[in-house]
């Protein structure tokens, strides 16, 4: 099957065709550790942990690098504040990063180079970006790139340069420069900086954050890879400011395919840490939701598509995946080995190719929930009428394990591991058919007895669900 992806580069869904058969070399742009991610950023790396995985479900080998970007205005800006050194002040910052993707199921990256430990890397390629004749070092210290000189300038976000005027607001890490979309490559050092700066060619200063990804970058992937990510707000400008300097020092392409996720928003805005309106993955584990149903939820919607966080969004993902529990727990219970009119096979050979083709579809995620309701429809329909069998109902809950090599928040194990007794189970089996027969008198009776052991039923579109009643 084919992987089709949208380049924001060619604005077009296109195959996904690497460079060395078999292999993906794929860059994401890493957190900045000067406080704790918010879900916004999770939604950039649950998406990219989805493409990591989608990519191995195809059946290529993954080789993914995630920057740590422990150097720029705001690491310097709060280690100051907190009255820390940088390294010691990002360092807890980074602890918390990887504690939360582990909770968030984001399989882990290859390599993660912190930036602080690339400086004569960053040097060097300004060193080549200047041989070249693409850097200029202005009245302040600072060394710039002068976009005006990178012809192609402009290609991934489509800017037009000749319609910027001076003084528009171009969010660059701004200094004094020749143009004002022209953009620091080394920021030359001053007081607000303390103690943190290195000696360079051009004097004491820090790299500017842009030439870290572009030298990173070709240190662990080479001059030109396969794909690189990142939320919408990276492509311009620092997506488009890695190009001209990867480009113009190297002589090459860059990147092959570049794919961004929308936002995250909150009331219609984007959550972010400057407008105050976020939430920490940690914020809402203390409200009692689950990494799994955050996930869940980050992950259901495509990439591409503005997402609005809600609390009732979390808790609708935390019963969409309650339902599944309890439906693999019903699977699991089914005791004969065979059943005539078994079409287990069939539904999940079905409903596999469904969800492969969609998410060979640039990731479409609808399409691919969309195959995990229709299978949990057909299957409850055969475990209602009693004609799927133990080996049917097996295959089934591999189906479903297969599922989670991209969206891990089944847990197929841990939701069988999780057992109802099986005099409650006899009971639901016992009103489901009493429910199925439009025997309401009985269900509603076996509903009494259920409740009378402590336990409750609902009637969920995947089925009967039970919980202890507490
Ligand atoms: P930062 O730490 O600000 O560099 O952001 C890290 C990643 O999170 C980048 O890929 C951003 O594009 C992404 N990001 C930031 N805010 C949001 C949001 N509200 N929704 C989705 N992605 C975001
Ligand atoms: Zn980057």
């Amino acid at each position: 099957m084919k992987l089709i992806l949208f380049n924001t580069l060619s604005r077009s869904e296109e195959e996904f065709v690497p460079l060395k058969e078999g292999r993906a070399a794929l860059y994401t742009c890493g957190p900045t550790v000067y406080n704790f991610a918010h879900i916004g950023n999770f939604r950039a790396y649950i998406f990219e942990d989805i493409l990591r995985r989608t990519l191995k479900y195809f059946g290529f080998e993954v080789f993914q690098v995630m920057n740590l970007t422990d150097i720029d205005d705001k690491t310097i800006r709060d280690s100051m504040a907190a009255g820390m050194k940088l390294a010691d002040y990002t360092r807890k910052y980074k602890d918390a990063f990887f504690e939360d993707i582990a909770k968030l199921r984001i399989e882990k990256a290859e390599a993660y180079p912190a930036a602080t430990g690339h400086i004569p890397e960053m040097i060097n390629m300004v060193r080549t970006l200047e041989a070249k004749g693409f850097a200029y070092k202005a009245d302040d210290g600072s060394v710039y790139f002068p976009v005006a000189k990178f012809a192609e300038y402009g290609k991934l976000s489509r800017i037009d340069m000749e319609h910027q005027k001076a003084g528009a607001r171009i969010k660059t890490d701004e200094y004094s420069k020749d143009n004002v979309a022209d953009f620091a490559l080394w920021k030359a050092w001053d007081e607000k900086d303390g103690d943190v700066f290195w000696d360079s060619p051009w004097g004491r200063g820090r790299p500017g954050w842009h030439i870290e990804c572009s030298a990173m970058s070709m240190k662990y992937l080479g001059r030109t890879f396969d794909i690189h990510t990142g939320g919408i707000d990276n492509m311009f400008p620092h997506h488009e400011d890695e190009i001209a300097q990867s480009e113009a020092a190297n002589g090459c392409k860059f990147v092959n395919y570049w794919l961004h996720c929308e936002h995250l928003l909150v009331n219609g805005q984007k959550m972010s840490k400057s407008l105050g309106n976020f939430h920490t993955l940690r914020d809402l584990m203390e409200k009692g939701f689950s990494g799994r149903q955050i996930r869940m939820l980050l992950a259901g919607t495509h990439y591409r598509k503005k997402l609005n966080f809600t609390l009732d969004l979390c808790e609708k993902a935390g019963k969409t995946l309650q339902g599944f529990d309890d439906f693999f727990r019903r699977l699991s219970h089914v005791q004969k080995r065979s059943a005539a009119g078994d079409d287990a096979a069939k539904i999940a050979k079905e409903a596999t190719a469904k969800f492969a083709a969609g998410m060979a579809s640039d990731l479409n995620v609808s399409e691919a929930m969309a195959a995990a309701h229709f299978l949990t429809r057909e299957a409850n329909k055969m475990l209602d009428s009693g004609s799927l069998g133990s080996d049917g109902a097996k295959r089934i809950l591999d189906t479903f394990r297969d599922f989670d090599r991209i969206f891990a928040a089944f847990d197929v194990d841990q939701a069988i591991a999780l057992e109802i007794p099986p005099e409650i189970m006899n009971l639901i089996e016992r009103r489901q058919a009493a429910r199925n027969n439009k025997d309401f008198a009985s269900s509603d009776k076996l509903r009494g007895e259920i409740k009378a052991l402590g336990w409750t039923v609902e009637d969920t579109p995947q089925g009967p669900r039970v919980v202890r009643e507490n």
